[in-house]
């Protein structure tokens, strides 16, 4: 930026402050610093990478550090989701971004949830060798409309241009719009799902090796499902990604 741009958004910057000051929404404070929005640079400096171990498969985190190994239940039976990460648990700061972003819709916070996404999980070179595409869970239309927008894309469309990925949006499709899973019980979430997506053109995704993107990973029955629709489908693997699993 040249020193007579700089000097005038510093003016704009100053007007903004005294006529339409904007507060951070998880602590309040006042956004003064350039390209704060919603929330401050602190807030989000917070958010941090969990440490725990994990299943190497399904991702859920162990209560435990030390080495990653398979859990029970995937050594058990293997899932169509060969890999699923999450950055970390669904709680603090992070649980509240998400419901800023979702709910709330501050739709602006997209760029700064997937850049999160990326850094946290930007060492696991297993989760991201050899992919072909990026594939938001969808919403059904009605839902879609009604929120305005599909966090899910909104994540993947960030992931998969900073992997230099393509996102392929109406291949998966959700063709009935069933309860959301948080209103329903563990027990019921597991078939609330079942027959609830479709793949519209199996061709773009035959053989390949895909990553689907999603906010939170409650009990996983919702990728798990998408997984199994997409590898009868004919895809070669599919892998995972969320912002934050439930505790
Ligand atoms: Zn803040
Ligand atoms: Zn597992």
């Amino acid at each position: 930026m040249n020193p007579k741009s700089h000097a005038s958004s510093s003016i704009l910057k100053t007007l903004e402050l005294i006529f339409f000051p904007s507060y951070c929404k998880l602590c309040h404070k006042l956004l003064d610093s350039p390209g704060e929005t919603v929330v401050c640079r602190t807030c989000l400096e917070e958010l941090k990478f969990h440490r725990a171990s994990y299943c190497l498969c399904c991702g859920k985190f162990f209560d435990t550090y030390g080495q990653p190994h398979l859990c029970y239940k995937c050594l058990e039976k293997k899932p169509d989701i060969s890999i699923h990460r999450s950055c970390h648990l669904y709680r603090g700061k992070l649980k509240d971004l998400i419901l800023l972003f979702k709910y709330q819709k501050y739709k602006v916070l997209r760029k700064e949830l997937a850049a999160y996404m990326n850094k946290s999980l930007a060492h696991d070179e297993a989760l991201w060798w050899n992919l072909d595409a990026v594939l938001p869970i969808p919403l059904h239309k009605k839902r879609e409309r009604q929120r305005g927008f599909n966090q899910s894309f909104e994540l993947a469309l960030f992931l998969g241009e900073s992997k230099g990925l393509p996102i392929l949006q109406g291949v998966l499709v959700k063709k009935t719009n069933v309860p959301p899973q948080t209103s329903l019980t563990a027990e019921k979430r597991k078939t609330n799902n079942q027959g609830a997506y479709e793949v519209s053109c199996p061709e773009k995704i035959k053989d390949q090796v895909l990553l689907l993107v999603d906010d939170v990973y409650t009990t996983g029955a919702t990728l798990k499902e998408c997984a199994s629709v997409l590898m009868k489908a004919g895809a070669r693997e599919v892998r995972a990604v969320t912002l934050a699993q439930a505790p």
